[in-house]
């Protein structure tokens, strides 16, 4: 059939670029060690950066809240689907976030993605408003832009001096510069200290998606704003919960007037069923850990398997850019390459993503090393050896 042979014929293209993606079934929880089509595995892929996916309390909180709240929310927000544990989890959200926002107050979504497109919709509704987006930005900031009403003027990576000259030369009556925090492919960080002044001086809003940053950034878990200490008005804040937080969904923090915009005006927030609440409630217990000493010395572990991973290996051929962050890439250039490279690792029973096009620039294929504070010293120095001999007996005709 020929509507079905023109579909075919895309997938065949996309497989010539060795850019066909495959899914593995995972029979396990996150953790380090999973079972993965069967077979046990190391993995170095999840964003469950401080292991809290299969922490017992959050998986009690989970239960907990099954029990109080049943499976389902059974509608949206504004009608009847915003429960109890909705309400207090954006009230912890705000708290937690005080010391880096006036007003604060926060609202929940189901996923980073649709936070992101609720934000940029609600502040970026007016046609003569202009966004100014980072070349790297995540998928959802970019679709977002899209689909808010406001022109996008995008700046290219970590570039302050590009910014500042967009935004001196802007007349838009609301401006809206939007960035990762932690760069997701690269695990580098914003200059964001720098782009807060400008967006001050010209009285714009300064959107931090940080999805990599909150609960693994700042002493206390308070992300990208903590590690900085920034404060302002000017701070429109995304936190994705289902990465180091361990559960699923998003927020937004930001003024109360901010988020009272959204509420009203944000269609992928008014037009969607609620997460289930059990989800919410658990959350609760993912922030608790986050805030307290137990997160402190998850973080501290983090930091010590950064250490360690950037002590082990010794690439010289293979790339590796400088991030401090949990998220290290190896880049490798060729998507072919960069798959026998991942095929290579998962043989040995490692598991590490080889990132692609369009999901990073062409000619930057890459390993995107993930580090988890469930992981242990001994774990990642495994890795690093496995990556280093397999550097040196590296064939490239093969
Ligand atoms: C993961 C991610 C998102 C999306 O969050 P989800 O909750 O997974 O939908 C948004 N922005 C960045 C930078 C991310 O890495």
């Amino acid at each position: 059939m020929e509507l079905i042979a023109s579909l075919d014929r895309k997938l065949k293209a996309l497989d010539e670029q060795s850019l066909t993606r495959r899914r593995r079934v995972v029979d396990t929880p996150s953790a380090p060690r999973l079972v993965v089509d069967g077979r046990p595995m190391l993995a170095f892929c999840s964003n469950d950066y401080l292991g809290l996916a299969a922490h017992p309390l959050v998986i009690e909180a989970l239960r907990e809240g099954a029990s109080l709240y049943g499976a389902g929310s059974g509608a949206s927000h504004l009608i009847s689907g915003h429960t109890r544990a909705h309400d207090v989890l954006e009230e912890r959200l705000a708290d937690f976030l005080s010391p880096h926002l006036e007003s604060a107050r926060a609202l929940s979504f189901c996923t980073g993605y649709m936070a992101n497109l609720a934000m940029l919709t609600a502040l970026g509704a007016d046609a003569d408003a202009e966004i100014f987006s980072e070349s790297l930005n995540h998928a959802s900031l970019i679709d977002g832009a899209r689909l808010a009403r406001a022109s996008v003027k995008v700046y290219q990576h970590a570039d302050v001096e590009a910014l500042a000259a967009l935004l001196e030369a802007s007349r838009a009556s609301t401006k809206l510069v939007v960035t990762d925090s932690v760069f997701s492919m690269d695990g580098d960080l914003a200059p964001l200290p720098q782009m807060l002044a400008l967006c001050e001086k010209h009285g714009a809003w300064l959107v931090i998606d940080d999805a990599h940053g909150f609960g693994t950034l700042g002493q206390h878990g308070r992300g990208a704003l903590e590690h900085f200490g920034l404060k302002s008005p000017n701070l429109v804040y995304m936190g994705t919960l289902g990465k180091a937080a361990g559960v699923g969904g998003a927020f937004v923090a930001a003024h109360a007037s901010v988020i009272e915009l959204m509420i009203q005006k944000a269609r992928p927030y008014i037009f969607t069923t609620a997460a289930p609440p059990a989800l919410a409630h658990a959350l609760l217990a993912s922030l608790d850990i986050i805030g307290g000493g137990e997160g402190a010395e998850r973080r501290a572990h983090l930091q010590a398997l950064i250490a360690r991973l950037d002590a082990d290996l010794r690439l010289s051929r293979w790339e590796r850019p400088v991030s401090t962050t949990a998220i290290q890439p190896v880049i490798i250039g060729r998507n072919d390459e960069a798959m026998r490279i991942g095929a290579g690792l998962y043989q040995r029973g490692l598991w590490v993503a080889a990132i692609r096009p369009p999901t990073v620039p062409v000619d930057t294929a890459r390993l995107r090393i993930t580090l988890s504070a469930a992981h242990t010293l001994d774990e990642v120095a495994l890795l690093a050896g496995a990556l280093n001999e397999m550097e040196r007996t590296w064939d490239e005709s093969q």
